[in-house]
């Protein structure tokens, strides 16, 4: 998979990529600039200091999430530092409540641990936090008050995080204590909607005080809507295997063929995917876009083996299609083969699934409707 264009890869720690926003540069030379006109050269770079090592804290505190979603088996794609923090990229969600509660609870654990070693480094330095604030620059940079201000950093991470204003950690915590008491849509739909109530108290706050809790609430409001539909879907596509929706009826190219017949297909119907086979087995994958880009590079005079993908994700007939919406979206395909056996036996596309999700909610809907309407009134 090709990595997002806005983002570079910093370090692989522990198999994670540690991937860098470009945005985090352009907010490190903003503060590099606005601090040394304000207050000089030394001081700003102390400054710059600072922000390092909070986010390598935050990184941390990404770590604690990354590391205890893959103790449970959990695909871990990549940790990315935005200039408002981190984010940890799962490739699923856990499935149980008890394991996203240890997830949600291990970053803002780890953020608070952090904040009591760099209290303890402190005081070995004999610093208080009644210590004077104008402290000398080499204290600044790597003596007590340097560490005073991580640990508080720390601590205002861990204890941010831990409100309950889902999708933050703090509501995924809630969301999976709700969960055991109760299904888990009607659970996300109230910490969804506590999360949005925490919104509008940010949004409130950062219009009299600090601005960025403004941008900390269209966070939150936005990231709790999402959620709200991921789950939706979730539920409807849960426990459908994809040989419901799987197509049986598709084109597949053979290895040897120029990639100019593959066009004719393509013209003709309404495949944008294609399998490449010889006899039974599958060889490779043309995709729209390993098509465009072959056109592109060699023309359409070249054979298919030429342009068609060799490492890409298959399905099982068994398999889930909530889990195949979530793997479709990792590796940005449109559609997926499925193979029995090692042999193809269907494609299955976004649109089966759309389509699937659309008519299906909307029967469960008047389903739903219908039970309602036949229940005894209660007296
Ligand atoms: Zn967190």
């Amino acid at each position: 998979m090709k990595p997002a264009p806005q983002s570079f890869t910093l370090a692989e720690i522990a198999g994670i990529p540690v991937r860098l926003h470009w945005t985090f540069l352009l907010f490190l030379a903003f503060m590099l600039v606005a601090n040394t006109l304000r207050a000089g050269l030394a001081a700003s770079l102390g400054g710059i200091g600072f922000i390092i090592a909070l986010f390598l804290s935050v990184t941390l505190h990404e770590f604690g999430h990354s590391l205890m979603a893959r103790k449970f088996g959990i695909k871990v794609r990549d940790i990315t530092l935005l200039p408002i923090g981190g984010v940890s990229q799962l490739e699923t969600i856990p499935d149980d409540p008890k394991q996203e509660f240890l997830v949600a609870v291990a970053g803002p654990a780890v953020s608070l641990a952090l904040a009591f070693i760099f209290f303890v480094l402190m005081r070995l330095t004999g610093f208080s936090i009644l210590s004077p604030r104008y402290a000398s620059p080499a204290q600044y940079l790597w003596g007590g008050r340097f560490l005073a201000s991580l640990a508080s950093a720390n601590l205002i991470l861990g204890l941010f995080n831990i409100i309950p204003a889902f999708p933050m950690d703090g509501g995924r915590v809630l969301r999976s204590l709700l969960a055991q008491q109760m299904n888990y849509i009607e659970a996300t739909r109230i910490a969804a909607a506590i999360g949005q109530g925490f919104a509008f108290l940010f949004a409130l706050l950062g219009l009299f005080s600090n601005p960025w809790l403004i941008f900390v609430a269209l966070f939150i409001y936005m990231g709790a809507g999402t959620e709200e539909r991921t789950t939706e879907i979730r539920r409807v596509l849960g426990n459908i295997p994809v040989h419901r929706v799987m197509t049986t009826f598709f084109e597949r190219v053979s290895p040897d063929e120029p990639l100019a017949r593959v066009l004719e297909y393509a013209y003709r119907g309404c495949q944008e995917d294609f399998p490449v086979v010889d006899g039974d087995t599958i060889k490779g994958v043309l995709t729209k876009a390993s098509i465009l880009a072959a056109l592109h590079e060699k023309g359409p005079d070249i054979r298919v083996s030429e342009a068609m993908l060799t490492d890409y994700t298959v399905l099982s007939p068994n398999d889930m299609l909530a889990g195949v919406y979530e793997r479709m979206q990792a590796c940005n395909c449109s559609s997926l083969p499925v193979l029995q056996d090692g042999k193809l036996v269907g494609m299955v596309g976004l649109e089966n699934i759309g389509r699937f999700f659309m008519y299906e909610s909307a029967r469960q809907h008047a389903k739903k409707q219908e039970e309602e309407r036949v229940k005894p009134p209660v007296i």
